[in-house]
């Protein structure tokens, strides 16, 4: 059996990006309000108590959007300075990470993953939801600070939608000939704007690799990463590109995580709603952490068992929550 040993961990469910995919202009959100949401003190205790113990030793903050958490640097820092967090990454839009990228790094943040579906600053617009001044250049500035801080690796996830971003799949690949970057391709997933997913809403990573093998050939990295991504590089690049595959191969049984929502609710797969564990209502009515530990071991022991596979058995409303409720 896979070793669970990596959480994500939603800051807040809210963004300053509508993107299409995920948070449409014209859905209605149910927002957690603010005093639902996961205090700084109560995510120490849950991490350094609870899942720590339990041999967690990865985290990653996500959304939402974390970086419009007004507490994010010390959230960071708290994390940074456990003893047994081995590695602290961050999932952001990059627009807010310009004026940030220094002082997170400081505080211990040492990986970011930035999500960049478009080089063309209409499309890019018109995916997040974006009517006014173009967001684009302010997020390209987030990326390039980044590097220039020296977050390594640094990552640009890109979602591919057929017909909206496809055609710049080459473009967005070029830039890891130059660059230590690593550009991530990821199919796109039933949750969240389900309109969206009609019969071919995705494109599988195996249409993408051809397509770029085409252009400038490919080869399989020597170095494998540990998470769900497939490795490749062009001849002669400086990065990497990953493939994320979840709609057309099943990773299930590599699946090495648990993701922690904004409001404390523990979710042990993506895709699949069983399961799902309220640690924040437990915490805050004095149930102890050794007690929490004890419940989140059980949810441990069933994860094999809720996946994707398995959605069918059991899920509860599949896919009621968008990726920024969960935190993707
Ligand atoms: N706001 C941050 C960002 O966009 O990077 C962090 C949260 S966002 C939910 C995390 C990642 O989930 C992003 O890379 C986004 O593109 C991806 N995502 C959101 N909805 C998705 C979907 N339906 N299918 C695939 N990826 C999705
Ligand atoms: Fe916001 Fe990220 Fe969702 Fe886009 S993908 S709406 S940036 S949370």
């Amino acid at each position: 059996m896979n070793r669970v040993d990596y959480l994500r961990i939603s800051l807040i469910d809210r963004c300053n990006f509508r993107c299409h995919y995920c948070m449409p202009e014209d859905a209605e959100l149910d927002y957690i309000r603010s005093p639902e949401v996961l205090t700084r003190t109560e995510l120490q205790t849950l991490v350094s108590e609870v899942f720590a113990p339990l041999g967690f030793r990865r985290f990653r903050l996500t959304g939402g959007e974390p970086l419009l958490r007004s507490d994010v640097t010390e959230i960071v820092r708290d994390l940074a300075a456990l003893p047994e967090t081995e590695d602290l990454a961050m999932t952001t839009n990059g627009f807010l990470l310009a004026s940030k990228a220094e002082e997170l790094y400081e505080a211990g943040l040492r990986r970011v993953n930035i999500s960049l579906d478009s080089l063309n600053a209409e499309t890019f617009d018109k995916i997040i939801g974006n009517r006014g001044r173009s967001r684009w250049q302010q997020t390209w500035e987030g990326i390039l600070a980044a590097y220039r801080v020296g977050f390594d690796p640094l990552k640009i996830n890109v979602v591919v939608i057929p017909g909206v971003n496809d055609r710049e799949v080459l473009e967005l690949a070029a830039l890891t000939l130059d660059r230590a970057w690593h550009v991530r391709f990821i199919e796109f997933m039933p949750i969240g704007n389900s309109e969206l997913f009609g019969d071919r809403a995705w494109i599988s990573s195996e249409e993408l690799r051809d397509r770029i093998r085409q252009r400038w050939g490919l080869e399989t990295a020597s170095v494998t990463g540990a998470g769900p991504a497939d490795i490749f590089t062009i001849p002669g690049a400086k990065g990497t590109l990953g493939f994320i595959s979840q709609m057309s191969e099943c990773f299930c049984d590599r699946c090495n995580r648990m993701r922690l929502s904004a409001d404390g609710w523990l979710r042990p797969c993506l895709l699949n709603e069983m399961g799902q564990m309220d640690l924040k209502t437990a915490l805050r009515s004095g149930v102890s952490t050794s007690q929490l530990r004890d419940r989140v071991a059980e949810l441990l022991a069933l994860k094999p068992e809720i996946n994707y596979k398995q959605r069918e058995s059991g899920t509860t409303g599949a896919y009621s929550r968008t990726m920024s409720q969960i935190g993707g």
